[in-house]
């Protein structure tokens, strides 16, 4: 499969690593829209926020678990946390990601 969210998940694609354990992955958004703009990702392909189910929502637990620490190592306690799913939310990569931004030119409105 040709993802390019998986090929930096193993490796092959390199990038600006925040964090990284067994299960997931957190590195910069090559194309950041906050001051801070980092991707949390499951190493393990899952679509996107429709396609998490039981068998895989552990992953996802855990992201949200250590997004706290995340958040820490980006060095903000400030943020917001987005995943679009779907193009017509504004998905570009096909695998579940988590936007943390953070910033001084975050609004209040979310769109
Ligand atoms: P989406 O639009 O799907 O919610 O978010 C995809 C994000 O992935 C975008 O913010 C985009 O800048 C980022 N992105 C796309 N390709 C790469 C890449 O190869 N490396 C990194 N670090 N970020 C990427
Ligand atoms: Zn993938």
């Amino acid at each position: 499969m040709d993802c390019i969210f998986c090929k930096i998940a193993d490796g092959s694609i390199p990038s600006g690593k925040v964090y990284e354990d067994d299960l997931i992955l957190c590195f910069k958004d090559i194309n950041p829209q906050a001051e801070v703009h980092a991707l949390v990702i499951p190493k393990q392909h899952i679509a996107s926020v429709n396609g998490i189910t039981a068998e895989n929502s552990d992953t996802v637990k855990h992201i949200f678990e250590k997004i706290p620490e995340i958040a820490k190592l980006l060095g903000v306690n400030d943020y917001r946390v987005i995943s679009n799913c779907g193009e017509g939310a504004g998905q570009t990569v096909m695998h579940l990601h988590f936007h943390i931004l953070s910033g001084s030119n975050l609004g209040e409105r979310l769109v």
